[in-house]
This record gives structure tokens, C-alpha cells and sequence, in this order.
């Protein structure tokens, strides 16, 4: 049950037109499908119609029933025998969309009903080459209660409706865009619409709406703002304009992941489309903004150019990612968003390229495509195709990209198709680089610079090295594009940042002009995605932190100063905790500096992210060290934190960045401020808590409150849940601060609000906030005890019987036992054997944990 990119053969029937007629109904619904199918290439073979969980009450050809013996099942699958080269094939089938808790194909959420198709859903609706290189034109015809139902969508244009006279009515859409299967769509429930409009660069006026439940509609106003600013955005940047008459947006509650672009009708996870003050923090607006954006995207890199096949995933979503990463960037600020982007890259991506289930961008093999929707396959994709546009620079990619939609546009296309229309329209050579969507694994770069006083010259050797990663024991070099200065250490000024672009294994680069040595920075802006190992000293590191002028650089060098130190202590070596200190406290006084960039820069690294520095990952060891560095700078600069904390409060609030970037500041102060042990601290965190005027603010409150033991935390916790319990969105936030908090009785806290009448295994989005946020807690979820381990596994087991796809989510933290002592290293191995034991398991959750136990 292995799928291999290898075996990739192009298909056999093609269907040019779908017809579909729906007879909608939360317990019963009766899809009528009639194909157009026509041989494609001379063959002999039957035609094959996938299927997942149906089966045919009618099969027809050309308006006759078929005999049994030309047709049969296999695997799920309709396999027709056909006389001739063009036929009208014709399938009725029943769906039951209310018991569906896989949530793909056809669902019940909150009242509607909705679809989710990508990757392999649409086999759950009705019988279709189910692949993404069968393109169709698509007719859709609705019939519903209309009480219940009055408002019934589907992709591209509305064509007609009408009433019945027993109380149901229907609707037609036609979609004149041909595509494939996965972007299928329809939604059909209660909804109130925000409606708006927006005009095209060639004059074209669409109509857009965002549909949601009419309680939410005052939530919406961001997501529309983002949305008109995305299609203003692709013009501009991309020269890409909007194609159809409608753009439709519908928000649903219970969703496997973020949102999905089916072809005008993107459907999303609500917490993607609503936010308010009261409701929403900063990050969850910023979430909003690039959700809409990459999902709008996608009409262009992803609709109009699809993929041939899920190999080639990739190809829609690192260029995508890349898109509504550069957007969001250009909507605020570019040094935050490029830190926040690799903060994600090094939380999710370089974990997974270091463990068992390491894969290329473009992936040799798969069980389950599901399991491949990946941080490599989103997050490393866009790091490739930022490398791209690093060494074509903005004019030449720009073209290549023109040439990649020009030459695919109505395609099913390739990564290679897309590194082709790079080479000839950006005029590149990309040979070497193609290893990138080859090879898995994060390259690690080792610079040195070597300085000779005679001749006033500096030699900087650059040796790299790609580790093993499953089935890829010998790598090649990568081609390394890095950015580069050298500083004058006395007047803190480089002579111009260089691209060295790294192509063997070992290389050096010479430079003159130095009397004395200069300090090194190195991979500036994040131009690699790869991890730099340098002999620089940590004053080095702090004279970077104070001067460099490129904002990346400047962060990395804090973030290493402060792993420096805090690796030291838990291996306990001495270390210089003061020059943190001071490096901190020289930021917070630089005041040229955006709040929102100082925010960034003087936050500690992570727990999980120390480990990963760590050949073996010490929970406690690293908590107790990074509890201690906090509490230093805490006391150290407490008169600092308490000023800064007075005065970022806003009298008014705005979603500005400025404002936001105050807020981020604020509640980085009150973070180190309830650190330092002051006795004030848990009052001034409840009292920013009972204050706030927005929930950035509230909830950084309750997560600094959360970490300890006081009487506001209970007070706290206890508000919060009596003010939201009726609103499931900003319940996550309860169930998910406590999940993440470092407090020492974390897993016991999950332990019980896993019982608590709240938690339900049938909404994602709660399973990710208690389960998702708690796996992601280094130091709780590794509790030496291992039960950390038994709770994530038995929520596993539970949820496969329900929602595969979502328990498989879960299972990749178990699978770092490889980096922990013996005694977790076991108990986690025990867990996963314990989950693969379990009869029935799923194709998903089989795939990811036999692959951990490798
Ligand atoms: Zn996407």
C-alpha cells in the first residue's frame, strides 16, 4: 500500500464534464453524478472511478443500466468496462453526512453542511478519477430544505434557483474553470453573508462574500479587509487578477486544518475568518491576514496551475506559503515577520527533518498523502522558492514566475516544471539546487574565518554537511545561497553585504582590505535554511546584537548568545549570564528600534528549541536553566520592565502595527517582570488580566499567571472560563494556556481538563488546543514519569476511531525518542507499539507510528 512518485503513469480516461446533482439532507443525501469520460491514448484498459466508503445503488452508461458482469468493485473502487473512446457514465450513491467524523468528503458542522475534498475526499461523494490531473468542468445542482438550508453555494458562477412546493428548494452553479476533483466544493446551510466588492485591474467587479453564522458577522470585518488587500496585493506583486464573478468565504467549526481554496468557494477553519478585540490576540489577526491571503493565492498557484500528482504538492504549497508570507510582510513589518517565519520553520520543520519522519520536498513515497501535508512540504517549500527569488533578485523572478503561469496555466504541473520556467525565464542555472527538493534533511554549515594581518586579508571557509535522514544514508553537496558582511568590530560598518553561494562541500572565499579581524555575519535575512555552526566568541555574538544592520542577523546573534549560555548551564559549565543581561537591556534602550522587533529580539529561545541544539535533550535540566536566565534578567532590569509595562498601556485600541507592537512589548515586560520573583508580580499580571481592553493583552495575562501557583491564577482561569464557556473559539485559548503553561503540574492539568465536560474529540481545534499545545510543551510533556506520553497516546487511540486524519497529527512527538535518556526513550517507544497494537488502526495513524519506531 505504498505509493511511489516513480510510478507515475498519466491517466487512462479523461472527464471533461461532471454533472452533479445533490439531494441534500444531514441524514440522508443522494448524489447523482453523470461523467463525460473519454479514453485518453490508445489502451485497453477499464475505466476506473475511485470510491472510499460508497457504493453504487445505480451504474449507468449512455442512459442504459449496465449488466453486473461489466462492472465490479475493487478496493472501493468502480471499475467499468467501456466498448467505446467517449461515454456518459452515470453513478447514484447515498451519504449519511451526519455521521461522517472524518470530516472529508461531505460533513455536518454547526448546522451546515459542507465538503472537504483535498486531498482524497471527493472518492467519499461520489465515484471519480480521484487524482489531480483529471480535470473537469463542473455543473452543480442543489436541492434542500429550504428552512434549514436557505443558502446553498458551490464553486464559480450561480446559474439559476428556484422553489419546490414542499418547502425545499434548489440551486445550480457552474464552475467554467476546469479542475481537478479535490477543489470541489459546496455549502449549504443558515448563513449571513459580509458582503463587499472588488474591482479587478482590468475593470472586472467581483462580488465577494464571507459567510458565517449571523451571531459571527461583526467578526468578519478583518478577514474581508484582508481578502480585498490579497487581490490587490497579486496584482500588483504578481501581476495575477481575479477570474470569476464571485469570490464566496464560509466559516465552519469543526475542520481538519486552516482552510481549503476549492475554486471561489474557499472554505476555512473559523478561527481563520473571525476576529475581534475582545476575542482575537494580535497573532490570531496576523493568522487571519495570511489564512485569506494564501488561501486566495492559491487561485493562481494552485487552481489556474495545479499538480499533477501529490508528489508534487509542494509546488502549490511552498510557492503559496512564500506568497502570503512576502504579503503579510509587506501588510507590516519585514524583519518581525521573517523572524516569526523561521521561529516556525526551526519549531516545526528542522525537527522533522532530523527525526524519523524526515522527507524530501518533493517525497519519494507515501501511505497516506494526508500525513504529507507537512511543515517540510509547506514551510521548507517556500524556503526553496525564497532562495530562488534571493539569486534571480525581484525583476528576474518576476519573470520566471510570468513565465511559469504563462506556460501552465489550465495544467497539471510539477516542482520540475516550476524549476524549469524558473531557469528560462529568470535566466538561472539551477542544476545543483534541484538537489534541494531531493535531498531531506537541514544542511549544517560550519564557517570560520581566518584572518592574515601581512596581507590584510580574511579567507572565510565554509564546510557543509547534510546528515542521513530514512532511506537517504549519502548526500550530496547543496547549492547554499548565503548572505554576507563582514564588520568592522571599532566602527561597527561592513563594506556591503555579499551572496556567496556554496557549492561544494568544502569552499573558502577570500576577502581583502582587513588590518585588524573583522566579525562575521552570516546567513543574514535567513537566506539558507540551514543551521550555521560558528567558532564566533560570545562577544562577538553581543557586538552583533548591538549593531548589525541586518534585523535577522542582529536576532540570531541574541538568540545564540543566549543558547550559548543557557546550553552551559544545563550541562553545568559556567557561563556568562551577564552578557545577556546587558545585551538585553543595550536593546531596550536602543530607541531607534521598532517595539515589536524589541519584542522579538529579547525573548528567550524556547525549551524545545534548546533541546533541539542538544545532542540529548534534557527537559528538566533545560527548564530549570531557562527558569533561572528569566529570573536573572527579571531582577536585573526589573525597574526596566516595570516602565516599559507602564508605559506601553494604550489609551485606545488599534490593530495598527505600532499597536501591536506595543502590546507585544508589554506583555514581554510583564513576563520578565512576574520572572523576577517581585511580590507585586502575580497582582500586576491579574490586574492587566481584569483591565485589558483586548485579549492580546488578557491572555499573555493568564499565560504569565498560568506558569505558577497564586490566587489570581485560579481567579484568573476561573474568569476567563465563566466569560467564554459559550464561545468555542476563545475556550481553545482556556484549554490551550493551561496546556502550555510551565507550571510543575501541567500533565495532571491536562489530565483533568481531558475529563472536563468541555473537551470533545470531535472538534479539532479543542484537540489541538488541550493535546497539540501540550505535546509542543517540552518539559511537561516529557514528564519523567511518562505519562505525558500514555495521555497523548490514549487521546490517539480514541480519536483514530473518529477522525484519522487529526489523531495522525499527533503522533510526531512521540517519535524524538531517539534524543531522550533511555528511560523516556522507552516509555515512548511503548507508547507508539502500544497505538500500533490497537485492531483497526487507521492507514494514517499506522504510517506515522511504525515510521517512528524506526
Ligand atoms: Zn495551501
Amino acid at each position: 500500500s505504498v505509493i511511489r512518485r516513480s510510478d507515475y503513469r498519466s491517466p487512462d480516461w479523461l472527464v471533461p464534464h461532471i454533472d452533479l446533482e445533490f439531494d441534500l439532507d444531514p441524514a440522508l443525501t443522494r448524489v447523482r453524478a453523470q461523467l463525460s469520460v473519454t479514453r485518453n491514448g490508445g489502451h485497453d484498459h477499464p475505466l476506473r472511478l475511485d470510491g472510499d466508503g460508497i457504493v453504487p445503488l445505480e451504474v449507468m452508461v449512455d442512459g442504459r443500466p449496465v449488466s453486473p458482469d461489466s462492472w465490479h468493485l475493487e478496493a472501493g473502487a468502480l471499475i467499468l468496462t467501456l466498448p467505446g473512446d467517449a461515454h456518459l457514465v452515470e453513478t447514484l450513491v447515498e451519504l449519511v453526512p451526519e455521521s461522517n467524523s472524518k470530516l472529508m468528503g461531505l460533513y455536518a458542522s454547526g448546522g451546515l453542511l459542507c465538503t472537504q475534498c483535498e486531498a482524497e475526499g471527493f472518492r467519499r461523494i461520489t465515484f471519480f478519477p480521484d487524482r489531480p490531473d483529471v480535470l473537469s468542468r463542473y455543473s452543480v445542482r442543489m436541492t434542500a430544505d429550504k428552512a434549514r438550508f436557505p443558502i446553498l453555494l458551490a464553486n464559480g458562477d450561480p446559474i439559476d434557483r428556484g422553489d419546490l412546493d414542499d418547502g425545499r428548494h434548489w440551486a445550480v452553479w457552474h464552475d467554467p474553470f476546469p479542475k481537478p476533483c479535490y477543489l470541489f466544493a459546496l455549502v449549504a446551510g443558515d448563513l449571513a453573508c459580509n458582503a463587499d466588492q472588488f474591482v479587478t485591474a482590468s475593470g472586472r467587479t467581483v462580488q465577494l462574500g464571507i459567510w458565517v453564522k449571523e451571531s459571527d458577522l461583526p467578526r468578519t470585518g478583518h478577514a474581508m479587509t484582508a481578502l480585498k488587500n490579497s487581490m490587490a496585493w497579486d496584482e500588483r506583486v504578481y501581476g495575477r487578477e481575479y477570474d470569476l464573478d464571485v469570490f464566496n468565504i464560509v466559516a465552519v467549526a469543526d475542520f481538519n486544518f486552516g482552510a481549503m481554496e476549492n475554486k471561489g468557494l474557499n472554505i476555512f477553519n473559523s478561527r481563520y475568518i473571525l476576529a475581534d478585540p475582545e476575542t482575537a490576540t494580535d497573532i490570531d489577526y496576523d493568522g487571519v491576514e495570511g489564512v485569506v491571503a494564501h488561501e486566495y493565492f492559491h487561485n493562481w498557484s494552485g487552481n489556474r496551475v495545479t499538480c499533477r500528482d501529490w508528489f508534487q504538492l509542494s509546488l502549490k504549497e511552498g510557492f503559496t506559503v512564500f506568497r502570503d508570507q512576502n504579503f503579510s510582510a509587506d501588510m507590516g513589518s519585514h524583519a518581525v515577520k521573517r523572524i516569526e517565519d523561521v521561529r516556525v520553520l526551526r519549531a516545526a520543520q528542522f525537527p522533522e527533518d532530523s527525526g524519523p519522519l524526515a522527507h524530501p520536498v518533493r517525497p519519494e513515497s507515501y501511505m497516506e498523502i494526508s500525513n504529507f501535508y507537512t511543515a517540510t512540504i509547506y514551510n521548507k517549500g517556500a524556503e526553496l522558492i525564497r532562495m530562488i527569488a534571493l539569486i534571480a533578485g525581484p525583476e528576474r523572478f518576476r519573470a520566471g514566475a510570468d513565465l511559469y503561469f504563462d506556460r501552465h496555466d489550465g495544467e497539471a504541473a510539477t516542482c520540475e516544471d516550476f524549476v524549469q520556467a524558473m531557469e528560462d525565464g529568470a535566466g538561472l542555472d539551477l542544476g545543483q539546487f534541484r538537489l534541494w527538493y531531493e535531498q531531506a534533511g537541514t544542511p549544517r554549515v560550519q564557517a570560520s574565518l581566518i584572518h592574515d594581518p601581512v596581507t590584510e586579508s580574511v579567507e572565510l571557509v565554509l564546510e557543509q554537511s547534510l546528515p542521513p535522514t530514512p532511506g537517504q544514508p549519502v548526500k550530496q553537496p547543496m547549492a547554499i545561497p548565503l548572505r554576507v558582511a563582514l564588520f568592522n568590530p571599532v566602527t561597527a560598518t561592513h563594506h556591503g553585504d555579499e551572496l556567496l553561494i556554496l557549492t561544494d562541500a568544502r569552499e573558502s572565499f577570500a576577502f581583502s582590505g582587513f588590518a585588524t579581524p573583522p566579525i562575521l555575519s552570516i546567513n543574514r535575512g535567513f537566506s539558507a535554511p540551514v543551521i550555521i555552526q560558528t567558532d564566533r566568541s560570545q562577544a562577538d555574538l553581543a557586538f552583533l546584537s548591538a549593531h548589525d544592520d541586518d534585523p535577522f542577523a542582529r536576532y540570531e546573534a541574541m538568540q545564540q548568545l543566549m543558547v550559548n549560555v543557557l546550553i552551559a548551564r544545563t550541562s553545568g559549565r559556567p557561563a556568562d549570564e551577564q552578557a545577556v543581561v546587558d545585551a538585553i537591556r543595550y536593546t531596550l534602550t536602543d530607541t531607534a528600534l521598532d517595539p515589536a522587533f524589541v519584542a522579538e529580539v529579547i525573548r528567550l529561545p524556547s525549551e524545545a528549541y534548546l533541546g533541539d541544539q542538544m545532542t540529548r535533550v534534557e527537559p528538566d535540566a533545560i527548564h530549570t536553566a531557562r527558569e533561572a536566565l528569566q529570573t536573572r534578567i527579571g531582577v536585573d532590569l526589573e525597574h526596566m520592565w516595570r516602565d516599559i509595562h507602564a508605559g506601553t498601556k494604550a489609551n485606545i485600541f488599534s490593530t495598527s502595527p505600532a499597536a501591536k507592537g506595543a502590546r507585544k512589548l508589554r506583555n514581554a515586560a510583564l513576563h520578565y517582570l512576574a520572572a523576577s520573583g517581585a511580590s507585586d508580580g502575580p497582582a500586576i499580571a491579574f490586574a492587566q488580566f481584569s483591565e485589558a481592553d483586548n485579549m492580546t493583552e488578557r491572555q499573555a495575562a493568564l499565560g504569565t499567571l498560568a506558569n505558577g501557583h497564586s490566587a489570581e491564577r485560579d481567579a484568573a482561569l476561573d474568569i476567563f472560563y465563566n466569560r467564554y464557556c459559550d464561545d468555542a473559539l476563545t475556550l481553545d485559548k482556556w484549554f490551550q494556556t493551561q496546556a502550555f503553561s510551565l507550571h510543575p503540574d501541567t500533565a495532571d492539568h491536562v489530565a483533568a481538563l481531558a475529563l472536563h465536560k468541555d473537551f470533545t474529540l470531535a472538534n479539532p481545534n479543542r484537540v489541538r488546543a488541550l493535546f497539540g499545545a501540550f505535546s509542543a510543551n517540552q518539559w511537561a510533556f516529557h514528564h519523567r514519569s511518562g505519562k505525558g506520553y500514555r495521555m497523548v497516546a490514549d487521546c490517539i487511540i480514541a480519536l483514530d476511531k473518529l477522525n484519522p486524519q487529526t489523531a495522525a497529527r499527533l503522533v510526531p512527538p512521540l517519535g524524538r525518542w531517539k534524543r531522550f535518556d533511555e528511560g523516556r526513550a522507552s516509555l515512548m517507544r511503548a507508547e507508539l507499539q502500544r497505538i500500533l497494537a490497537e485492531p483497526g488502526l487507521s492507514k494514517d495513524v499506522t504510517e506515522q507510528a511504525s515510521k517512528s519506531l524506526n
